[in-house]
């Protein structure tokens, strides 16, 4: 194991594409502005050496070291690479394909190539991060992406995986009346001695998190009902746990919420049926949420939704009245659009929805989608602008703190002091 790790630091260089052979030493970047994860400070500069981030200040107290190149960016705020909180690397959008055709019908190597494209695409975009949960059905084909990310064979964010995900057997789909044994999205798990052989193996395979849906649509009528019960939740917390792992809980009932933030998972995802009760139980207990407006609005948009002119549709009034709800319990916000729904690299469009109709400042969402995404799901190597963190940083035109279009506009984006994008 050891010759291979050494071999293996040998290779790399050699590995790493066109676009990323520069790395001298040190680089000082010089734009108009930095926001640090929490604050605009205009006239700063930011020095890089290696893959880390060395010294942050006013420009004129950050001389460039001998040797350094210094890469000027007028106009351009310089801010700590963005963290997808939800994102599906495995999946194109539905009104593409839909979900049971790419679970059901495609090849395992279509789904694997269309995804290296999707995580240069979510890279290009500024996200440097991503926390991807669940392959919907391609088994563990995130942690071999990860780790041709990793080993510089593709150009993508960091990944945060989640493997297979768990669902209660027959909650899940795709469903098909006449045929039995169907491959799932998901892999089916029930009881004690289930659960945690499940857990360990996803965890065995390179699970950095695990996924479990706390709810899903198979009660009558296809409405969203619980699925586990508080006593399996808790299971498999502890058993994730145990290795120093997170659960994740799909949920948007509040029920399943609330059997999830009992059974102590890190975040929800969804959470559309939240009441005021679950969510002060979700403030009580720091358990965030991540509400992924954008797939709610592309999912309502797909089914013939003209925004703009049509009444806003129940998914779409059920999700403002919960996050506002969040809001006013003092729930915290993870920014994940659940992206994959919806383009990859178009992973902005959460934080634009979040702003324009969700009544969230640029501030607020911009610190979401850094130091609090990074807090939120212990990374505490990146998410700010502070000598120690990874030069993981993004350049974009104009100021992201005031209007959050500036978002769209990408100039530069580095990566472990690698740039994958300049100016
Ligand atoms: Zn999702």
């Amino acid at each position: 194991m050891v010759f291979r790790l050494l071999l293996f630091c040998f290779l790399l260089p050699g590995l790493a594409t066109a676009q990323t052979v520069q790395n001298p030493t040190a680089t000082l970047l010089h734009p108009a502005a930095v926001f640090d994860g929490q604050t605009l400070h205009p006239g700063w500069a930011v020095l890089v050496e290696g893959q880390k981030i060395t010294a942050a200040g006013p420009a004129a107290s950050l001389p460039a070291p001998a040797g350094a190149r210094t890469i000027e960016l007028p106009g351009l705020t310089l801010m700590p690479g963005l963290i997808e909180g939800h994102s599906h690397l495995l999946l194109h959008p539905y009104n593409e394909t839909s979900w049971n055709d790419q679970v059901l019908t495609e090849p395992l190597a279509l789904r694997v190539a269309r995804a290296t494209v999707h995580a240069q695409k979510t890279l290009q975009a500024g996200f440097t991060t991503a926390r991807d949960l669940g392959t919907e059905g391609a088994g563990y084909a995130d942690v071999g992406l990860k780790q041709a990310i990793d080993e510089g064979i593709i150009p993508g964010p960091r990944l945060l995986v989640a493997t297979r995900a768990l669902v209660a057997t027959g909650s899940y789909g795709p469903h098909l009346a006449a045929v039995e044994d169907l491959p799932q999205g998901a892999q089916e798990a029930d009881g004690v001695d289930n659960l945690v052989r499940a857990v360990r193996e996803q965890i065995g395979h390179g699970a950095d998190v695990v996924k479990v849906y706390a709810d899903y649509r198979w009660g009558p009528g296809g409405s969203a009902q619980p699925t586990y019960s508080v006593e399996e939740l808790t299971l498999i917390v502890q058993t994730a746990r145990a290795t120093g792992r997170g659960v994740v809980a799909h949920a948007s009932t509040a029920e399943g919420m609330r059997r999830a933030v009992l059974a102590g998972v890190e975040t929800i995802e969804h959470g559309d049926g939240g009441t005021p009760e679950v969510f002060k139980l979700m403030k009580e207990r720091g358990v965030a949420l991540c509400p992924t407006v954008a797939a709610s609005d592309a999912i309502s948009r797909y089914r013939g939704w003209k925004k703009g002119q049509d009444p806003d549709p129940q998914r779409i009034i059920d999700k403002h009245r919960a996050v506002q709800a969040a809001r006013q319990a003092g729930v915290t916000l993870a920014m994940g659009g659940d992206v994959g729904v919806f383009p990859h690299g178009d992973n902005a469009l959460e934080m634009e929805l979040l702003v324009q109709d969700y009544g969230f400042t640029p501030l607020e969402v911009l610190r979401q989608a850094t130091s609090g995404n990074a807090r939120i799901f212990h990374l505490a190597d990146r998410g700010r602008i502070a000598p120690g963190l990874l030069a993981d940083l993004v350049a974009v035109a104009g100021d992201p703190t005031q209007q959050v279009q500036a978002l769209r506009q990408v100039r530069l984006v580095m990566k472990g002091g690698v740039l994958y994008r300049q100016p």
